[in-house]
C-alpha cells in the first residue's frame, strides 16, 4: 500500500528539478553567496508578493522575531503577550530581547490567538502582541488592530505558517507593524535549509531591521551600532525564487485537500474541527484535528500507511524553559486541549485519493469504537 506522508519535499524537487538546478548552478557561477543579486530579487518578488514596501530577507524565522521585536525598541523588560499554542520561537524571541512573555489562550473555534484573551492580559507594561497565524489561519486582524490602537501597542505578525494566507482580502504580513516569515524546509514556502524574511510599510523599522540583521552597518565597516549576522544568503534566495513562482498553486492544492478534509469529517462522532472565520483565506500549513482517543488513533493510522502529526504536544505555559514565568496554572483552553490535537496529511504532494483514504480510514475507526 502506498505511503501517504505527512511532507514530501522530495517529490515537490522532483516536479520543479530544472528550474531548481539551474538557479543553484547560477548562484555559483556568480559566487553571489551573500547578499547580491538573488538575494535583492527574492526580496523584491517577496515584497511584491506580500503587498508590503519592505522584504528583508534573515537567517531564519526565529532571528527574524527578534530582529523585528529589536527593531521596535522597546523599554527593557517590557511585557509582549504570546499566544500559548504556538512553536516556542514565538516566545523565545521575547526572551532573547530582553522581553518579558506573557501567555494568551486561543480561540476555541479558529485555534489562532484569542482577542478576548488578550485583553485580560494587558497591563501598563505590555508592549506589544505576536499574533501567530497558527496553522496558515489568519488571526482576527481588525480587532487586534483596533487593540493595539487603543493600548499604544506594537503588533508583530509570526507568519512562518501562512505565508499567502489572506484576511479581508489583504495578505497577511503586511497587516501589522511587522511580518515575520521563515522558510524553513517544511513550511509552505521553504528554502533548502534555514532561512527567513521580515516584512514592512514602514521606512524606519525596514532601515533598521537590515541593518539589525547585518551588524548594525550601512556600508561594509561603517557600523551605527552592534547588530548581528543574520542573512538569507544567496544560495536560499534563488531556490525561494523559484518556488514562490508556485506558491499560490500549492496552496490551492492544500485548500482542495482540506476542503475535501472539512466536508468528509464534519459528520464523524468522535472527531472535532477547528472553525474558519469568514473572510479569510486559509494557508492550511496545517489541518489539525481535535479526537479523545489520539494515541490509538495514531497508530490505527500508522497501521494503514498515514503519516500523522501534533503541533503542538505541549502548550507553551507548561514547558520546562517556562517554569520560571509561573503561568503554568493559567487556566488555558488551548493548554486543556493540546493532548487531543492531531495533523493530518496535507500538501501540494497529495491527490484526492489520498485524502479519500485519509477519511475513510478515519471512519473505519470511529466506526468501531
Ligand atoms: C517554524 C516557526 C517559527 C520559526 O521559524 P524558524 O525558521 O525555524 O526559526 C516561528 N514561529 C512559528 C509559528 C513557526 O511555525
Amino acid at each position: 500500500m502506498k505511503r501517504i506522508k505527512f511532507l514530501d519535499l522530495h517529490a515537490q524537487y522532483l516536479s520543479i528539478k530544472d528550474d531548481i538546478d539551474k538557479a543553484i548552478k547560477d548562484v555559483i557561477e556568480q559566487s553571489a553567496f551573500i547578499k547580491g543579486p538573488f538575494l535583492e530579487k527574492f526580496e523584491n518578488e517577496f515584497s511584491d508578493y506580500i503587498g508590503t514596501k519592505h522584504c528583508i530577507g534573515v537567517a531564519n524565522g526565529t532571528d527574524g522575531l527578534e530582529i523585528a521585536i529589536e527593531a521596535l525598541n522597546l523599554p527593557k523588560g517590557s511585557e509582549i503577550i504570546v499566544p500559548v499554542n504556538s512553536f516556542i520561537s514565538s516566545a523565545e524571541a521575547v526572551t532573547r530581547s530582553g522581553h518579558k512573555v506573557v501567555f494568551c489562550d486561543a480561540d476555541p473555534d479558529t485555534y489562532t490567538i484569542s482577542v478576548d484573551s488578550v485583553k485580560l492580559k494587558i497591563t501598563s507594561k505590555t508592549k506589544a502582541i505576536i499574533a501567530v497565524h497558527l496553522y496558515g489561519h489568519p488571526c482576527e486582524m481588525d480587532e487586534l488592530l483596533k487593540l493595539c490602537e487603543e493600548n499604544n501597542l506594537r503588533l508583530i505578525e509570526d507568519c512562518a505558517q501562512a505565508h499567502g494566507a489572506k484576511y479581508r482580502g489583504k495578505k497577511i504580513g503586511g497587516i501589522g507593524d511587522i511580518g515575520v516569515f521563515s522558510f524553513y524546509p517544511g513550511k509552505n514556502l521553504g528554502a533548502y535549509g534555514d532561512g527567513g524574511a521580515v516584512t514592512t510599510n514602514n521606512d524606519a523599522l525596514a532601515k533598521r531591521m537590515g541593518m539589525i540583521a547585518n551588524h548594525g552597518r550601512i556600508a561594509k565597516y561603517d557600523h551605527e551600532f552592534e547588530g548581528r549576522n543574520s542573512r538569507l544568503d544567496g544560495l536560499q534566495a534563488a531556490i525561494l525564487s523559484v518556488k514562490l513562482q508556485h506558491l499560490d498553486k500549492w496552496l490551492n492544492q492544500r485548500n482542495l485537500i482540506a476542503d475535501y478534509y472539512n466536508s468528509e469529517l464534519k459528520e464523524i462522532n468522535g472527531i472535532s474541527l477547528h472553525r474558519n472565520s469568514s473572510e479569510i483565506f486559509h494557508a492550511y500549513h496545517l489541518y489539525v484535528i481535535r479526537v479523545n482517543n489520539r494515541e490509538k488513533l495514531q497508530k490505527f493510522l500508522e497501521a494503514n500507511h498515514i503519516e500523522t502529526g501534533i503541533h503542538y504536544p505541549i502548550a507553551l505555559n507548561k514547558l520546562k524553559a517556562y517554569d520560571y514565568l509561573n503561568q503554568k496554572n493559567d487556566n488555558f483552553y488551548a493548554s486543556k486541549n493540546d493532548s487531543k490535537l492531531l495533523s493530518l496529511p496535507i500538501g501540494e504532494h497529495l491527490h484526492i485519493e489520498d485524502a479519500k483514504r485519509v477519511t475513510n480510514t478515519l471512519k473505519t475507526f470511529f466506526s468501531e469504537q
